[in-house]
């Protein structure tokens, strides 16, 4: 599904954020890709989305090589890759149900599918009583929530969330984990970059660490950090 075939990355003359990377991720796996901050992680969601290019190496998403995505191909590409972020970026003069519509919209979906859809993702992710609040109404766990059910509204064949917990608390954090967990036993394949440690260990799924650019582990059923 993801595939990184000895990807490097290279910024400006000699920021080396990525060295050598091999990594395949099949359909309907659940990967946490961790490392410490600097590591490596939101370079690899972004080569994935195709917002940089690799220095060297290939990477294939979906069986397409991102480097024979013409341009134009791109917003299609990107609309195969749901996305959530640490900072929700949700639009903040509308409401929770308007910012999934919006999403829909933007991508030329029927009307009547936006009405049907809206409230039935809202359900799945646990705000059906909250959809006309507004982000400021909202706690982070729900703001969270409601940019997950946006993410995930049209049911792309891949999730990626790039520090999904990074602004809330443990307790909020797991919620938000047995969500994608959720979304992932759909079918989903998910890719959780993140040094939450305590929340990795729990989930005991595979992960993938980085360290400098390069990846110095890969477990299934893992946990954050060897034990000593
Ligand atoms: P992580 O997400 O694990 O914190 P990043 O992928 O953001 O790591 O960063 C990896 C390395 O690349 C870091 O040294 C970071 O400073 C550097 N880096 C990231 N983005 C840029 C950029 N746009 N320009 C220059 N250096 C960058
Ligand atoms: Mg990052």
């Amino acid at each position: 599904m993801i595939h990184f075939s000895n990807v490097s990355k290279v910024y400006g003359k000699n920021i080396v954020a990525l060295d050598h990377v091999d990594l395949g991720i099949e359909s309907g796996e659940f990967v946490f890709l961790v490392g410490a901050s600097g590591s490596g992680k939101s370079t690899m969601v972004r080569l994935i989305l195709k917002e940089l290019e690799p220095s060297a190496g290939g990477i294939t998403v979906n069986g397409v090589r991102l480097s024979a995505i013409p341009r134009r191909g791109i917003p299609r590409h990107r609309r195969s890759i749901g996305c959530v972020f640490q900072d929700f970026k949700l639009l903040p003069n509308k409401t929770a149900a308007e910012n999934v519509a919006y999403a829909m919209e933007v991508t030329g979906q029927r009307p009547r599918t936006i009405r049907t859809k809206v409230p039935q993702i809202l359900d799945l992710v646990g705000l059906r009583d909250q959809m006309e609040k507004f982000p400021d109404q909202l706690s982070g766990g729900e703001q969270q929530r409601v940019s997950i059910a946006r993410a995930f509204v049209s049911q792309p064949p891949i999730l990626i969330a790039d520090e999904p917990t990074g602004n809330l608390d443990p307790d909020t954090s797991v919620g938000i984990m047995q969500l994608l967990h959720r979304i992932n036993r759909i079918g989903t394949t998910v890719l959780v970059a993140t040094h939450d440690r305590e929340m990795v260990d729990v989930m005991r799924k595979r992960v993938v660490a980085l360290e400098n650019g390069r990846i110095v582990r890969d477990k299934a059923r893992g946990v954050y950090a060897d034990e000593v």
